[in-house]
């Protein structure tokens, strides 16, 4: 389900689990009964293996969990609610320090203004198992999400104030949270603050992916770096010298280049890139991309003229080429 091997690690499987939660998060995918099913199938796959107890009960009995009928049943019974996936937009300067933010979002709750009855085309399964003769000894099942109940095992008033028949309801929320330093490109699981489409399971987990908001003349360089290209005049790379590179906090710092800069280049200035910690951060690589100038005043052309001469002169009395 979460597309990792059977001997990931409980990162790996965060991390998978992440990925699709997104993909598939009805936020995204409205109005997409396919995608929401995914979306209940993840979190589920994910409560079981995130949970060791049930991973070596899964481990140990895959195929059973996944065999015809298995599947659902195994799952239906453990269903836990969904987590709501937000992302969190932070400036540098609310990331090098603890920072109290008031996030907005919406969950889904199990609808109580109205009562649910079983749905009689499935007998509260969501499923609909169709058995078809092959031959006089042989029958084949198949099966499907029930047509009547969407799947959810229930029918509900149409006319309900609340849920207009969903069974469930989104409803807005906020919370107060605060985020500590070295949170960028992390994630915050606040457990208990998700959804809860499921009244007999505890809410899920709300998660707050926390996204640095830099100007987009850096790129990330992974590890809390940062990549900055820097268009460098060759002759400036040759003689070295003072230059002047941005912050993610947009100030300015001055670095000292050594002479004999080469194109390509990534010069490391530690300190400078995203919080790690209190004390820490990571760092900025300045990349060096040659740029020639495509004008030149006659001055120009006669100093470089001169440069070039003496060099040729040098690399011949010296026997090299260039
Ligand atoms: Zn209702
Ligand atoms: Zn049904």
């Amino acid at each position: 389900m979460l597309g990792i091997s059977e001997n990931a690690t409980q990162d790996e499987i965060k991390s998978a689990y992440r990925r699709l939660a997104r993909e598939n998060h009805p936020d995204v995918n409205p109005n997409n009964p396919e995608a929401e099913e995914k979306f209940k199938e993840i979190g589920e796959a994910y409560a079981t293996l995130s949970d060791p107890d049930k991973r070596r009960q899964y481990d140990q009995k895959p195929e059973e969990n996944f065999s015809f009928g298995g599947f659902n049943s195994f799952f239906r019974t453990e269903m836990p609610n969904s987590p709501v996936v937000i992302q969190v937009e932070m400036t540098m300067d609310e990331l090098l320090r603890e920072t109290k933010k008031n996030i907005s979002y919406q969950r889904v709750f199990n609808c109580s203004s109205c009562k649910g009855e079983q749905c009689p085309e499935c007998r509260g399964s969501g499923v609909k198992i169709t058995t078809q003769k092959f031959d006089n000894f042989h029958f084949y099942s198949q099966q499907s999400s029930c047509q009547r109940c969407f799947g959810r095992g229930e029918i509900r008033d149409q006319n309900c104030h609340q849920c207009h028949g969903k069974g469930k309801y989104l409803q807005n929320d906020s919370i107060e949270v605060v985020i500590p330093v070295g949170s960028a490109l992390k994630a915050l699981i606040i457990e208990g603050m998700g959804s809860r489409e499921s009244q007999n399971q505890p809410p899920g987990p709300l998660i707050l992916e926390i996204m640095p908001k830099i100007s987009e003349q850096f790129a990330f360089a992974g590890n809390y770096n940062l990549l900055y290209n820097y268009d460098i005049d060759p002759v400036r790379a040759m003689l070295g010298g003072e230059i002047s590179v941005p912050t993610p906090e947009g100030d300015m710092i001055n670095i000292n280049l050594k002479p004999g800069v080469q194109h390509g280049h990534a010069e490391e200035i530690k300190g400078y890139g995203l919080p790690i910690s209190v004390q820490d951060r990571g760092s900025i690589y300045v990349k060096f991309n040659y740029v020639a100038p495509n004008k030149l005043s006659d001055q120009q052309k006669a100093s470089l003229q001169q440069y070039l001469d003496l060099s040729e002169n040098k690399n011949k009395r010296e026997g090299k080429q260039l």
